[in-house]
């Protein structure tokens, strides 16, 4: 993991000399204390992840993670009560001046508690912007394991097909695919399964009700596995028996923007392109203006892992970045189509990390 770590340093440029990634309680844990240690499971409430420029981490935690932090075989410090984790706090924090903190996910009461207790001529900055830009870039460790997240959930959905004409709820759809997911070997989703059947599908962030599935039903599936804590976000838009022109021209118009899209994300592409890419097909359409939300976002160890693409996105892309690629289109009353895709950009290319059918499904 010292690479992980010199990489956060690398996009620091004032002199941190010590960067503290310090959880609250859940939900409030900081995925990069994760991103840091290589750690894959465990909780780590109140734990700490210490970096050093030359890549050393360093963990404090408290007695009920121990086991779980020794997998790490990074050097670990163990508090056995609140006493004992400031005694340890002040002791790290001594004698150093400059100390990155990752605002975006430390709670202001622990900030507020680290400051009492760090030595009054030390100064805290936010280093979040280089803890994102580090997490962007996968290693080849990550790649894998966003893979296998992606390969259980492009599994699970193949299986739950023949289950959604059989009079069922979005709920119960929704249900099916996670403990499939589970059975397959996912440690959970990696968010609420989305399960929007008819007019339900042209809200994109409904998740799933007590509404039966009936014939001539589209439905918008949006669903991701987690595996050792890394996160696959896939959506698919099927419908229970045969779909209707318009059916097939929503989705045929957002597959081909979507595919517009993938062609573009390639090592050095800006975020804004490729969304533009999606969007300007989708404008040219009747649907024009009916695609309401940005094109995707970074995925990894969080489902939003930090960027995003959309209209105004800067992004540079790089190799080794995950994005997703997920243009839709929503009409209010009669439905919404959404095709979703992981997609690694390499330099060969984009490449497909989520496999599972694309064409318009008739179950
Ligand atoms: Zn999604
Ligand atoms: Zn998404």
């Amino acid at each position: 993991m010292r690479e992980r770590v010199k990489q956060i340093f690398r996009h620091l440029d004032d002199g941190v000399d010590l960067i503290v990634l310090l959880n609250a309680t859940d939900p409030h844990i900081d995925m990069s204390f994760f991103y840091a240690t290589g750690l894959t499971d465990g909780l780590f409430e109140g734990c700490g992840a210490w970096l050093t420029p030359d890549g050393a981490c360093e963990i404090t935690t408290s007695a009920l993670e121990e086991e779980a932090a020794k997998k790490s075989e990074l050097p670990i410090e163990v508090f056995r009560s609140r006493d004992d984790s400031t005694k340890l706090l002040r002791e790290r924090l001594k004698g150093h001046r400059k100390i990155g903190i990752n605002a975006a996910e430390l709670t202001h009461a622990t900030f507020e508690r680290l400051r009492t207790i760090a030595p009054k001529s030390a100064k805290f900055v936010d280093i979040s912007d280089a803890v994102m830009e580090a997490r962007l870039v996968k290693d080849a460790r990550e790649v894998e394991m966003i893979q296998r997240a992606c390969s259980i959930a492009s599994r699970s959905f193949e299986e739950i097909l023949p289950f959604i004409p059989g009079g069922v709820t979005e709920a119960e759809v929704a249900a099916e695919l996670v403990y499939r997911m589970q059975r397959n070997g996912a440690s959970g989703p990696s968010f609420r399964t989305i399960v929007g059947s008819g007019p339900n599908g042209a809200e994109p962030h409904y998740t799933a009700g007590p509404r039966k599935i009936q014939g001539g039903d589209m439905i918008v599936i949006d669903f991701g596995a987690m595996y050792r804590m890394y996160c696959s976000d896939i959506t698919r838009t099927v419908v229970v028996g045969k779909a209707s022109d318009e059916q097939k021209l929503m989705h045929d118009t957002v597959a081909r923007a979507q595919a517009a899209a993938f062609t573009r994300m390639k090592p050095g592409a800006r975020g804004k392109s490729v969304d533009a890419a999606a969007r300007t097909l989708i404008d040219g359409t009747k649907y024009k203006g009916r695609f309401i939300h940005g094109l995707g976002h970074s995925i990894g160890l969080a489902v939003h892992d930090g960027a995003g693409l959309h209209p105004a996105s800067e992004v540079i892309l790089k190799p080794n970045m995950v994005f997703t690629d997920e243009p839709g289109v929503y009409v209010p009353g009669f439905g919404g189509v959404r095709i979703e895709d992981d997609v690694l950009v390499t330099r060969q290319g984009p490449k497909y990390l989520s496999t599972t059918a694309r064409e318009l499904l008739e179950l």
